[in-house]
């Protein structure tokens, strides 16, 4: 590929004065240092990595409760992390903007442990203010009221419930251990522990095994009479270290649908939730209401650091990704001997910032072309101009001066703008 935005500015040459400085003072601003006096924002993600379960569609690194894990030993390395991270790094007085608790499944601890990890996150960061969104992961097993109370009480104020499908033959194909009974329970009970005060989501998954165009409706229709704040779309994809995947594409035990058909599932939903009046704020998040969005994924999707504490968590920080190790007694043993548990990391160049900055950015619907051009310099059109015409005359965006919006099309086919121009400019190298 070549760019066509260089023009020579080549002149006579000839001894110039030293010139000190870049660029000139005349363009210097007030306004800078005051922005460089204020602590920039992070968010914070804690990792529980143990289950009740292995999910046959899982490929996270999970620890199934029936393996008799050493949950105390893991929460008290979680907590001396959280310590000597908001140290090394200088984090504690950096304003936080959400907490999230993912996995895994956060709510299989026992309220102890909550309750722990929450006070090193008090004792160590400026925790909490009521805009602060605490958003924890759940699965319908580990619901009940009591442990629902204790996470009101710690100041969770976003609830995000792993439900999958409301099919009972299909959730028992997917290899979970609830039905949907007990989805519909969880539901329950997580609205009357919240009583308003905070908002749910649920995840369903499109493309699991088993599934119809008539169960999906159904699950759809099922996920809507909650009433719950926020639906979740996933696409289930058959990872090589899935039983979905040795089973169904390697063994040809189970049948999962067809891409088309998975594509024609997500159309349904999409028509379906925004009859209902959910709008999406993400290619496959749709609530309504505002406050039902996550802030953590919302911030850390637009470039915001963020930490994350535990077994094989990752952060952004400044212009690095920083990885823990994966490995679980590593992870605890090194923790007892006071070093970090991080494993690896990659340090970003121009060009990787702007790649991620649009590959994350396109994930939220709206790419603010006046921000980029702010923050670099440079219109993103110069450098992928052809690419966005394609993808314009495809029917996936509408580009102005000021924005990419994706269209319901670009909404339909996921992450493929966000690739498609990522792919474009990592050309230019
Ligand atoms: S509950 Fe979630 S994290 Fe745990 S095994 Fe199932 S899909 Fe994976």
């Amino acid at each position: 590929m070549t760019l066509t935005v260089e023009r020579s500015e080549i002149q006579t040459p000839k001894r110039l004065p030293l010139n000190p400085n870049y660029p000139p003072f005349r363009q210097w601003k007030r306004g800078v240092v005051n922005e460089k006096l204020q602590e920039d924002p992070l968010c914070l993600y804690i990792h529980i990595p143990f289950c009740t379960q292995r999910c046959a569609f899982c490929y996270y690194k999970t620890v199934d409760l029936k393996e008799r894990p050493e949950i105390p030993g893991y929460v008290d390395a979680l907590c001396q992390e959280i310590k000597m991270v908001a140290e090394k790094f200088n984090l504690s007085k950096r304003p936080i903007k959400a907490v999230y608790f993912g996995g895994g499944t956060p709510t299989v601890l026992e309220e102890n442990h909550l309750v722990q990890i929450v006070s090193a996150l008090r004792e160590n960061f400026h925790l909490f203010d009521q805009r602060i969104q605490f958003s924890v992961e759940a699965e319908p097993l580990s619901v009940s009221p009591s442990k629902m109370n204790v996470l009101r009480e710690i100041g969770v104020n976003r609830l995000s419930l792993g439900i999958q499908s409301f099919n009972n033959e299909i959730i028992k194909l997917s290899g979970r251990g609830h039905d949907e009974k007990q989805a519909y329970r969880a539901i329950d009970v997580a609205q009357k522990a919240g009583n308003g005060q905070w908002a749910i989501n649920i995840d369903l998954l499109s493309g699991l095994a088993g599934e119809t165009t008539e169960t999906w409706k159904e699950s759809l229709e099922c996920a809507l009479k909650t009433g719950v704040e926020s639906i979740t779309v996933y696409k289930m994809e058959a990872f090589a270290n899935t039983e979905v995947f040795q089973q169904g594409v390697r063994e040809d035990i189970i049948e999962l649908p067809s891409e088309e058909l998975e594509m024609h599932f997500m159309e349904l939903a999409m028509e379906r939730l925004e009859r209902a009046d959910y709008q999406p704020w993400s290619h496959f998040t749709y609530t309504n209401k505002a406050s039902a969005r996550s802030e953590y994924i919302f911030n850390s999707w637009q470039g915001m650091d963020f930490y994350g504490f535990g077994v094989s968590a990752f952060g952004y920080l400044g212009d690095s990704l920083l990885q823990n190790t994966s490995d679980m007694e590593k992870y605890t043993s090194l923790m007892t001997t006071g070093e970090l548990p991080l494993a690896r990391g990659y340090q970003f160049t121009s060009l990787d910032r702007i790649v991620r900055e649009v590959l994350l950015g396109m994930k939220l619907l709206r790419f603010d072309l006046v921000r980029f051009q702010q923050r670099h310099g440079f219109k993103l059109q110069f450098l992928c101009g052809a690419t966005l015409n394609q993808l314009e005359s495809g029917g996936f965006i509408k580009v102005s001066n000021t924005e990419i919006e994706l269209t319901s099309k670009g909404i339909l086919y996921g992450d493929y703008v966000g690739e498609t121009l990522a792919a474009s400019l990592k050309n230019i190298s």
